[in-house]
């Protein structure tokens, strides 16, 4: 069985105009909620049975009852969703203690940022293929710029760029790795931004896969406008 963490629980400071305004997972990009798009990918796929979204715990309901009116039946039966935490990888771990719970915990999870909209078939099958096969891995891009070390605003040492890759997600692993991998971390208060880093921590190889310049991921409100015209794009495009 393979299950998939959307955490979608963040305020998204870096984001708002006013500290008012609603968390961008849940702005519109084509009419349509962002976090509803990954969702809408992951629960459109035959392979994923069950996916967890956590959101923020005054939402529940009201998350709840839009995806049960937005998403077909066959798709909306396999969302269970459920409170985040107050860090990314709180809600990550949230996600998974829930998903723990079921009646058959799964064998392999994905877990795929709401805030990267525009997540496409080819990656989550490409995905699902490297976990099956490797046991863990996340989705990465070459890195094309030239990066450097900084401080005070002076550059620094240069980085050999063919060594470095620059991390998407989906991330995913045996279901087992990544729970244990949470809970050790939870326990030693080892705090990291994303999920290969847990599992690196923890003893695991994190195999590549090569991702999409469109899989973005939206932080400030310039992202937006970009994944904005990307989104129609893609849509004339299919
Ligand atoms: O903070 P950042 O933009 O990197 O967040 C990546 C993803 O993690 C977003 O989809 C965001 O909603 C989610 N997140 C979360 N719980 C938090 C913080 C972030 O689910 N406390």
């Amino acid at each position: 069985m393979i299950a998939a963490v959307l955490p979608a629980a963040g305020a998204g400071e870096r984001f708002k105009n006013k500290p008012t305004d609603a968390p961008k997972q849940f702005i519109g990009l084509e009419g349509r909620p962002l976090y509803l798009w990954s969702l809408s990918a992951l629960s459109e796929d035959s392979e994923v049975d069950v996916i967890c979204v956590c959101v923020p715990a005054q939402s529940l309901d009201a998350v709840r009852t839009e995806i049960e009116e937005v998403l077909p039946p066959q798709q909306s039966k396999k969302v269970i969703v459920t409170a985040g935490g107050l860090t990314r990888q709180n809600s990550v771990h949230n996600g998974l203690e829930r998903l723990s719970q079921l009646p058959t915990p799964p064998d392999f999870v994905l877990v795929h940022d709401a805030a990267r909209p525009l997540l496409t078939t080819k990656l989550i099958k490409q995905v699902i293929e490297s976990v099956t096969a490797n046991g863990a891995c996340t989705v990465a891009m070459p890195v094309t710029d030239t990066i450097k070390k900084v401080k005070d605003n002076i550059v620094g040492d240069t980085l050999n760029r063919n060594e470095l890759v620059q991390i998407q997600t989906p991330q995913a692993a045996r279901f087992e790795w990544l729970l244990e991998a949470h809970r050790k971390a939870a326990r030693e208060n080892f705090g990291t931004t994303d999920d290969s880093t847990i599992l690196e921590y923890a003893g695991h190889q994190v195999h590549i896969v090569t991702g999409s310049p469109y899989n973005l991921k939206i932080t400030n409100p310039e992202d937006l406008s970009l994944c904005q015209s990307l989104a129609a794009m893609l849509t004339q495009r299919s």
